[in-house]
């Protein structure tokens, strides 16, 4: 007999920003998901704020999959459609790049696509079922203006088609995601400019006619253009998981203009609202500001992977990083630091000795001192609660303080309640949180391996001071092709892991 799913057993609790309460998970066919985010605009390298989105959801989709659903879930890549102002003016994100770089659109789109890929997988996140592309889908944009034309919500102006915000709020209402109304809106704004297509600044375009400096363009019928950057996760979005769906996702910073216009588009092309529940995952800072592309306050990844910036006194490994971000709440801003960073690696390394020391243990004829049972409900209760990975890492910790009494002899533990204690600690740290215990992430070889460098490094000084370079310089080069890279400053040579 197949066993029963866990999901039949937890009551899964989410937090949908368009109610603003927590509300009971039902999906709309038992045992499946159809989960949309909103994929990375593919123009620069993704900063860590970026991957904090990211790795939200990541977190999500193991939780979702680990209670037995069959999750399918499409995160988009945006290569086309999105301005520089996020609005509807200003160049294409990725053509202005491409301008300034001498190259292709579709350069630009496969060089930092690639290096979004390459960053996920470093912080160990599954590849989303479907990752469909704005581009590859003009033709389904295309259609679905035309049924919104068709049911009177939008207009054309001068070639381009426009969302007409205050005829759509006539029957519905424009503004109930991010918590706004029409009318205050409208008060709020200043006039258009007479040269403006629009009816009324708060309408948004579907389509805009291209520019004739505009490269990435393509025939419709209403002008050579291309598709608003908010239509593209409407099309992509119900292209492959339906009309209706149950989890849409995205950083908050989305919330305004981005998913309350999805909305829109989607009552007004389907006659219903598109998605059950609205998940916004909460920002990195920097110094106590967002982290943000246009303001330059960003570190990145390769950065932190190396030691080489201006923040932080070493590099970090990306599960470090990744624990340093599951100990908050998805919905709780982060701030970055060095004594933060720090912290997690500390707490990072406790947890992964528990999962050595647990293969020591020898189990006796009864458990004293912890109820198995009791803590591993309590780690479904913190999940299941919103995805409350900190009250998690907590229940994790309770269990470590446990396997290291166990460890010094002073409580027993049984052989069943040994098998459920490993196989809850293995289920949640590595399936569900999603951390990788490398061998060089043990408190244990880490240290084997500072020691170690830190001798070829004096050995090194030693071969320099006797002009031994062919010695230091073996040294230097040896070390890196293993991917240890050694940095001399005027305080002494450090060295960061590649
Ligand atoms: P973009 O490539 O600018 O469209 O952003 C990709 C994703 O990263 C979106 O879901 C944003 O909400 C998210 N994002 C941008 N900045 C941050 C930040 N500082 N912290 C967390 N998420 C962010
Ligand atoms: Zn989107």
């Amino acid at each position: 007999m197949a066993a029963i799913p866990l999901y039949k057993t937890q009551e899964l609790k989410i937090y949908n920003s368009i109610s603003g309460q927590k509300e009971t998970f039902n999906p709309i066919t038992e045992g499946n998901i159809g989960m949309y985010v909103c994929g990375p605009t593919v123009y620069s390298n993704v900063h860590l704020g970026n991957c904090r989105t990211f790795i939200s959801f990541d977190m999500v989709f193991r939780y979702l999959k680990h209670l037995g659903y069959k999750v399918r879930y499409v995160r988009n890549i945006t290569d086309a459609g999105h301005l520089e102002n996020d609005a509807d003016e200003g160049e294409d994100k990725v053509a202005k790049k491409a301008r300034l770089e001498q190259l292709e659109p579709m350069e630009i789109v496969q060089r930092y696509t690639l290096d979004f890929h390459h960053v996920m997988s470093k912080f160990n996140a599954i590849a989303p079922s479907i990752e469909p592309t704005a581009t590859g889908h003009i033709v389904e944009q295309i259609e679905i203006i035309k049924t919104i034309i068709d049911n009177g919500y939008a207009y054309e102006s001068n070639g381009s088609i426009y969302f007409d915000v205050k005829k759509f709020n006539e029957t519905n209402h424009y503004g109930k995601l991010s918590g706004r109304n029409l009318e205050d809106m409208i008060a709020n704004t200043r006039e258009l400019s007479a040269q403006s297509d629009k009816k009324n600044p708060q309408d948004f375009a579907l389509w805009k006619k291209a520019e004739p400096q505009h490269i990435m363009r393509w025939p419709s019928p209403w002008s050579d253009g291309f598709p608003g950057w908010h239509l593209e996760c409407t099309v992509m979005s119900t292209k492959y998981l339906g009309e209706r769906f149950d989890i849409h996702g995205g950083g908050m910073d989305l919330k305004f203009p981005h998913h309350e216009c999805e909305i829109a588009q989607g009552e007004a092309a389907c006659g219903q609202t598109p998605v059950n529940y609205w998940m916004h995952a909460n920002m990195l800072t920097l110094n106590g500001k967002k982290m943000s592309k246009s303001t330059g306050n960003t570190i990145s990844p390769a950065e932190l992977f190396t030691g080489n910036n201006d923040f932080l006194a070493k590099s970090f490994d990306p599960s470090i990083v990744r624990f340093f971000m599951m100990q908050a709440h998805y919905r709780s801003i982060l701030d970055f630091s060095n004594d933060a960073l720090e912290a997690s690696e500390k707490g990072f390394y406790k947890l992964m000795d528990a999962i050595q020391t647990i293969e020591t243990l020898t189990p006796e004829a009864k458990t004293d001192g912890f109820d198995v049972q009791a803590w591993r409900t309590s780690c479904y209760e913190a999940m299941s609660d919103d995805f409350n990975s900190p009250i998690l890492i907590a229940k994790l910790f309770d269990a470590v303080k446990f396997i290291n009494t166990v460890k010094e002899q002073k409580v027993s533990i049984s052989s069943t309640d040994l098998e459920l204690l490993k196989e809850t600690m293995h289920g949640f740290i590595f399936d569900v949180l999603g951390l990788v215990n490398s061998n060089e992430t043990s408190s244990d070889t880490s240290d084997k391996l500072s020691g170690t460098v830190e001798l070829l490094i004096k050995l090194r000084a030693e071969a320099r001071i006797n002009k031994d370079f062919a010695t230091s310089d073996k040294i230097r080069d040896e070390l890196l092709a293993m991917g240890i890279q050694l940095k001399d400053s005027r305080e002494g040579t450090t060295f960061s892991l590649n």
